[in-house]
């Protein structure tokens, strides 16, 4: 019985989890250069960056182009902003 009490909690938070944005300030965000308005990225720091350029449309955005929020493939159980960019944003085909 335990057993199950224990695996049911652990579904739940990783339920809820699915639901927590990504935060700037997490060390992988952080590495990544990743901002959720993509207007403040730092042109001199990411000089290829350009302002076309948000999670809504990058290769690795699994959330549909109009959410707000949606998942990102390098943010396992997280939510990236639409009008987010990191520096791993690839140009969806
Ligand atoms: S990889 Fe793409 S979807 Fe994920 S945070 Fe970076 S720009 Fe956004």
């Amino acid at each position: 019985m335990m057993q199950v009490a224990v695996g049911t909690t652990a579904v739940m938070a990783s339920q809820a989890m699915a639901q927590a944005k990504v935060d700037e300030k997490d060390p992988q965000a952080v590495a990544l250069g990743y901002l959720a308005d993509t207007t403040k990225v730092d042109a001199k720091k990411f000089p290829k960056h350009a302002a076309a350029q948000k999670c809504s449309n990058c290769q690795l955005y699994t959330g549909k182009a109009t959410d707000a929020n949606g998942g990102c493939a390098l943010f396992a159980g997280k939510l990236v902003a639409g009008n987010g960019w990191c520096s791993a944003y690839v140009k969806k085909a």
